[in-house]
């Protein structure tokens, strides 16, 4: 009797064409998800089986595999021979022993002499004799041991279906550049659009000395996080003291925060376009802080060609609050360093800035020469 472990994905995106590219796109990315480890990975009609790895591991696959994007569920299964004795053992060992349970079989194999609903007799018939605190309910049962007779003369047992992150595989969506702060919005951003098949790259701009190297570890152990969804993940760290602190000097200090996100946009336009990414991801939510209102948007836009994704613009604190724990991510970002963007604080920030007003007050700056020492030094981490 072999375990195995059965990955079943998503059907809604299969189209056409798109299919093998989706598949591959999935394939791949398990494999890269149970990199180091020995193991076998094969298609079969529609799922993929693991098989061959150290058992000891189970759980450590089933974990890893449950975080890759496409997969919609898994199950630990036994793999036996398809003859009733062997089903029943294998079936005997996945019943929880207590509580209703229903067989539910699937009958690929057409050669094999029993019915469908023979087998789930038979099976269960077997299953009751062994438990006798086992009672069987068709309708509402408590456990449902499935028995997938496959076309090879194998069936598969398992009484349990794990769930997994769904969504689409990483890569099928092309790049994005995420803006990357230690605070708990983008992170969850970065969760969303990698969930929407995104490759991502990250941008953190720091400000040293203003902004600390704890501050700039904390970003780096929230992208390590992250790296578990996204696969690959390289995240730039721009210094921004240069810009801020000419921001500070010579624009109106209630506009301090408008400039400096036009500052971040325009950065994450270059860097985007260097790295091949299409569009840039942000943690904003529609009038969560003053630079997040329609119009700090429109302005914050208006520096930047490509689209700008903002997976949270409808979503209330809370409601992202409750993503960040899901994904691993909440109490590294609720750790309490400084990020750049809370250095200089305005008292009173203009919730309506104008772009003719704002794009003014930027001309008693450098744009260009600010933009250009900020690309000179950038430190590059690959997660
Ligand atoms: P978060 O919780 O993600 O920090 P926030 O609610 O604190 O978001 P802001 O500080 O206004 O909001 O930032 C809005 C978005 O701008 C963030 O979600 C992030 O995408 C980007 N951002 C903010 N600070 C930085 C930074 N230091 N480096 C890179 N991107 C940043
Ligand atoms: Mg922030």
């Amino acid at each position: 009797m072999n375990t195995v472990i059965l990955i079943r994905y998503s059907e809604i995106f299969l189209k056409g064409a798109n299919r093998k590219y989706f598949e591959n796109a999935l394939y791949n990315n398990i494999k890269q998800s149970l990199s180091g480890e020995e193991y076998k990975l094969e298609k079969y009609s529609g799922r993929y089986i693991v098989r061959d790895f150290e058992l000891d591991k189970i759980n450590w696959f089933t974990e890893q595999i449950s975080n890759v994007f496409g997969v919609h569920s898994l199950s630990a299964a036994y793999e036996v021979t398809s003859n009733i004795d062997d089903i029943a053992e294998a079936a005997i060992l996945c019943a929880k022993g207590k509580g209703t349970f229903r067989i539910t079989t699937n009958r690929a194999d057409k050669t094999f002499p029993l019915k469908s609903f023979q087998v789930s007799a038979e099976i269960g018939g077997r299953v009751l004799n062994k438990y006798n605190e086992m009672r069987v309910d068709l309708h509402n049962a408590e456990q449902e041991i499935f028995l997938d007779m496959r076309e090879n003369g194998k069936t598969l047992i398992f009484g349990k279906v794990i769930k997994a992150v769904n969504g689409m595989p990483i890569g099928v969506s092309g790049n994005g550049l995420l803006l990357l702060s230690g605070g708990i919005d983008s992170p969850v951003a970065c969760f969303m659009m990698a969930k929407r098949g995104m490759s991502i790259r990250a941008l953190h701009f720091a400000s040293y000395p203003y902004t600390s190297e704890a501050a700039k570890q904390k970003v780096l152990s929230l992208a390590k996080i992250l790296k578990k969804y996204c696969l690959n993940l390289t995240v730039d760290i721009v210094s921004f003291t240069e810009i801020q602190t000419q921001i500070h000097q010579k624009c109106p200090e209630n506009l301090l925060i408008a400039i400096m996100r036009r500052f971040m946009m325009r950065i994450a336009n270059i860097l985007a376009e260097k790295n091949n990414c299409g569009a840039i991801i942000t943690g904003e939510s529609l009038g969560q802080v003053a630079s997040q209102t329609l119009e700090s948007i429109t302005c914050t836009n208006d520096v930047t060609q490509l689209p700008i994704f903002r997976p949270l613009i409808g979503f209330d604190k809370e409601d992202i609050i409750e993503v960040a724990r899901k994904i691993g991510t909440f109490q590294t970002s609720i750790l309490p360093y400084e990020d750049c963007c809370t250095i200089f604080l305005p008292k009173n920030p203009v919730t309506k800035p104008k772009v003719e007003y704002v794009s003014r007050a930027e001309e008693a700056l450098d744009t260009e020469t600010l933009i250009y020492n900020a690309l000179q030094n950038i430190e590059t981490v690959i997660i």
